[in-house]
């Protein structure tokens, strides 16, 4: 077998952290001078805050500059059609445009010039080799095409050298069909979806983990990525292993990935400035804890995002990875708007997936019902038992709501359902069913 190089860019991937935060802070002074003198709306927003980019002096001076999320991008895209004034290039510099569905509405659009896509695509290349992608493998690209960020993404991939089969989203026999008779290597699919595809695979009557030649899944969209019980779960089935894969539309297909480890995402941090900021304080908090991850681009033109909230709440460690990359590594623990506040406790559905995922009584499919009963919120946690297990369902809430309380510090009430009962998830998984009445507006 051949020798492939260790690393698809050496230089970058593993400059001390010394020079790479002298890059960033480099990268940073000429990305917010660009920004300043191009784009109508941030010149406008600096000015309002008082933060011109020549106070820039230190990489902890961006907390001068204003924040921008999801609402101002698309209030910024409703007041100056079609592309919002964010953007920092005239329109005849823009090649490509994805558009992230809005359940609001307005589908917001990220626009890249020829040199953004160029480096998006070097970018997705270089996660894809930290993965383990190389040009013996054979990868089939399963994600949407249609306006979504992530369907280029397959051209990082065949930098690689990787032999690409570009699938798009189709109908689950019809991949199942294409990972039969082509047998590619590796995929990519939300985690929800990798367990959809490889239940499918079973009712079909073949065994994932036997029968195809997938040995690696990458996954991103969910947290499930990063949540050992889930990711386990999922390789057992495939006789695979899981990488987890963080997107956001707004900037790249994929901004940070795990490597080879499997133990972390390494953020692009030659692309990306991060900040992990208390959400209530926006105050920095001390690494490893959790916090919102805050995120500027280094060297986007077509729209520069300045401290985008991405409204992810992550940890990040710079301690070095036994790979020898040296960028920051991020694990995402889920979105601020998935947190539920009962009586008092913050309770993430990720928390409740890592409890029932570890549970081998359980099939692993969870819903989570959250209602108001005498003013108090309270929640109900659905799970399905396996069809083979023996404990009786009154013994399995038990141990369920035992497990729950010393994790999560509350006791929810528990439905045990039979196997199959709970709508199986085929893109992004609706867990959590909210029936309690609105008292006050967004
Ligand atoms: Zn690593």
């Amino acid at each position: 077998m051949a020798e492939w190089k260790k690393y698809w860019d050496e230089e970058i991937e593993t400059m001390p952290r010394k020079s790479l935060e002298a890059l960033q802070l480099r990268l940073l002074k000429d990305e917010l001078d660009f920004t300043y003198q191009n784009s109508l709306f941030y010149q406008t927003s600096f000015q309002e805050a008082g933060a011109m980019p020549d106070s820039l002096k230190t990489l902890e001076d961006i907390r001068k500059f204003p924040y921008t999320n999801k609402k101002v991008e698309r209030d910024r895209q409703v007041a100056v059609p079609d592309l919002g004034d964010m953007i920092a290039v005239p329109e005849e510099e823009i090649v490509y445009v994805s558009a992230s569905s809005g359940s609001t509405g307005v589908p917001t659009l990220s626009p890249f010039s020829a040199q953004d896509f160029k480096e998006f695509q070097d970018a997705q290349a270089r996660l894809f080799w930290a993965m383990g992608m190389r040009p013996c493998d054979r990868y089939v690209h399963a994600l949407n095409f249609t306006l979504f960020v992530g369907g280029p993404d397959v051209i990082g991939a065949q930098k690689t050298g990787a032999l690409c089969i570009w699938a798009g989203t189709i109908p689950s026999e019809r991949l199942l069909f294409i990972m039969k008779e082509f047998k590619p290597t590796i995929t990519w699919t939300t985690p929800s979806y990798a367990w959809f595809l490889g239940e499918t695979a079973q009712k079909e009557g073949f065994d994932p983990a036997k029968d195809l030649s997938i040995n690696k899944i990458i996954v991103a969209g969910e947290p499930g990525g990063s949540i050992a019980s889930t990711r386990n779960a999922i390789e057992k089935l495939w006789d695979a292993k899981v990488y987890d894969f963080y997107g956001l539309s707004d900037i790249f297909g994929a901004n940070a990935g795990v490597c080879e480890e499997q133990n972390g995402l390494h953020l692009t941090e030659d692309h990306h400035l991060l900040e992990v900021l208390d959400p209530g304080t926006l105050e920095p908090v001390p690494e490893g804890q959790k916090g919102e991850m805050v995120l500027t681009t280094l060297k986007k033109k077509a729209r520069p995002m300045i401290r985008f909230r991405t409204g992810d709440i992550v940890t990040a460690t710079t301690e070095p990875c036994v790979c020898g990359r040296t960028h920051v590594r991020i694990n995402i623990h889920g979105r601020i708007d998935d947190m539920l506040i009962i009586t008092g406790v913050n309770v993430f559905p990720s928390d409740i997936e890592r409890v029932v995922r570890g549970m081998d009584e359980l099939t692993g499919e969870y819903q989570i019902v959250v209602y108001r009963e005498k003013h108090l919120d309270k929640f109900d946690v659905e799970v399905e038992k396996k069809t083979e297990t023996e404990i009786s369902d009154e013994n399995l809430s038990d141990k369920l709501k035992n497990n729950l309380k010393s994790r999560l510090g509350v006791r929810p009430r528990i439905k045990i359902l039979p196997d199959g009962t709970l709508e199986r998830a085929t893109h992004k998984a609706t867990r959590v069913i909210d029936k309690r009445e609105k008292v006050w507006a967004e």
